[in-house]
């Protein structure tokens, strides 16, 4: 294996991820001369970024788990490429504390938090309680897990008082959680998160938190190295939701006060050091009546990480590169400041009524362009949108001195976007730029689904 002495960056990089993410990594990668192998499923095989690699590896048939998410495959891909560090990117094996360990075990750099820290913020349960401490403020509800004795279980929903969730501990992708009203409807529904819970992620464990009827999605994305420097890049509001999976981001967050926002920055900050936090990470709160409530962290890269860069100008993805390199964070707080506004609009393969997955061959394509607009995006004219995996086709980031003229910006780039041959969410995004809530901003994350109700009755 080439080696590399502390501080310098790798020769060459792993890219253990698809689509969009794989290319927008890649290209961070180029940036900085480091070259990059790209790991990919027989589904994947004519993709462009795996054309522009230096090296390709094909790691299996399509399905996930016979591909990216086949550990031995690909750490002896970066055996054989002679790779010196690992990029998960998100979904797949990016929250996998077992993964990480072996691609530390096996001499590679894994780019992202250590993994004990995974290990930790992977369980809710023990994440919560550990954020608590670091004094995180949290949503009320059981102090750690549920207990097994239907009384107490009924006390604590009496004291927390109803609505109420029960969410599993190994929960994610907004799965394994039940809103509880009443408290006929308690013990029940405990029951069947627990063995729903014990099914999808192996780990029967659920707790209780107060079910918040108008909260906002606000988070705040850090950044730390492994010497203790640790910066916040200020928030992003990901408060468009359907079925708890976002699909419009933005930043700044509409109508938060900025010393709210300093305060649970600073805390992020604090918290961070305590837990020896590397790499780049998202913490993930509810926000209502003034106040902010944590719900998780992600230990990777986000989807939603442009609207950021477009505001702070500071390119994620080569931090998250540079500090898993061991290298010291060059940015200081007092350095980093909030230009503008910037929207992120997600492209979804999927038909927009009935949001059913619409995979295929995009038979045009053609993306928008202009001032202020990004798309990053892996697809072309013809490609084959593979049913195998996320329906996630790109996105479009729009960038403007003023929310307005973020906004606008996008209407124009989304006007004039072309994808053909398969169906989109773009007419969705299309209304929603026209709503007039989303347009006054600070909509809650019940709005989306509030309002396709409605449709719903009136069509
Ligand atoms: P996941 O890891 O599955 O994304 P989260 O804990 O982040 O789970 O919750 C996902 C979403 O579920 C949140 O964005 C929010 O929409 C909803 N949610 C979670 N906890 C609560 C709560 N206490 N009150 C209201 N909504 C909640």
């Amino acid at each position: 294996m080439a080696t590399k002495s502390a501080g310098q960056l790798f020769d060459k990089v792993l890219i253990a991820n698809r689509g969009e993410i794989a290319l927008r990594i890649q290209r961070a990668c180029r940036e900085l001369a480091i070259k990059t192998v790209v790991v990919h499923s027989e589904a994947d095989a004519d993709a462009k970024y795996v054309r522009l690699a230096d090296e390709s590896v094909c790691i299996g048939p399509p399905p996930s788990a016979q591909s990216y998410l086949n550990i031995p495959a690909i750490i002896s891909a970066a055996e054989v490429t002679d790779a010196q560090a690992i990029h998960p990117g998100y979904g797949f094996l990016s929250e996998n504390a077992d993964f990480a360990e072996k691609v530390e075990k096996s001499g590679f750099v894994f780019i992202g938090p250590r993994p004990d820290t995974i290990r930790l913020m992977g369980d809710k349960v023990n994440a919560k309680i550990a954020m608590g401490k670091s004094g995180i403020p949290c949503v009320p509800g059981s102090e750690g897990a549920l207990p097994d004795d239907p009384k107490e279980i009924v006390k604590i929903a009496r004291a927390v008082k109803y609505p109420v969730i029960i969410k599993a501990a190994g929960g994610g992708g907004g799965r394994g959680m039940r809103v509880v009203h009443t408290e006929a409807a308690l013990l029940p529904a405990v029951s069947l998160t627990r063995s729903e819970a014990g099914a999808a992620f192996g780990n029967p464990t659920v707790y209780l938190e107060k079910y918040l009827d108008k909260p906002r999605h606000i988070e705040i994305q850090m950044l730390a190295d492994e010497h203790k420097n640790t910066v916040y890049l200020f928030e992003r509001d990901c408060s468009m939701q359907r079925r708890h999976q976002k699909i419009i981001e933005e930043a700044p967050a509409p109508g938060i006060a900025l010393r709210l926002l300093t305060r649970i920055g600073e805390r992020c900050v604090e918290a961070c050091r305590k837990i020896g936090y590397r790499g780049a990470g998202t913490f993930e709160f509810l926000y209502q009546d003034d106040e902010f409530f944590f719900i998780e962290m992600n230990t990777r890269i986000q989807v939603e990480h442009p609207v950021t860069e477009m505001i702070t100008g500071i390119d994620i993805v080569q931090q998250q590169i540079r500090v898993a390199a061991g290298q010291r964070l060059t940015i200081r707080q007092r350095d980093i400041v909030r230009r503008g506004h910037a929207i992120e609009c997600r492209i979804n393969a999927e038909d927009p009524d009935t949001f059913a997955p619409s995979p295929g061959r995009i038979t045009s394509y053609h993306a928008p362009g202009g001032p202020g607009i990004r798309v990053d995006s892996h697809v072309y004219h013809n490609y084959f949108v593979p049913p195998n995996y996320d329906s996630m086709i790109g996105k479009v980031i729009a960038y403007g001195d003023t929310r307005e003229q973020a906004i606008a910006r996008m209407r124009v780039a989304l006007s004039e976007m072309v994808v053909e041959g398969i169906k989109t969410n773009i007419p969705l995004h299309q209304e929603l730029l026209l709503d007039d809530s989303f347009l006054r901003g600070g909509t809650t994350i019940h709005y989306l689904e509030q309002r396709m109700a409605k449709r719903k009755q009136t069509a």
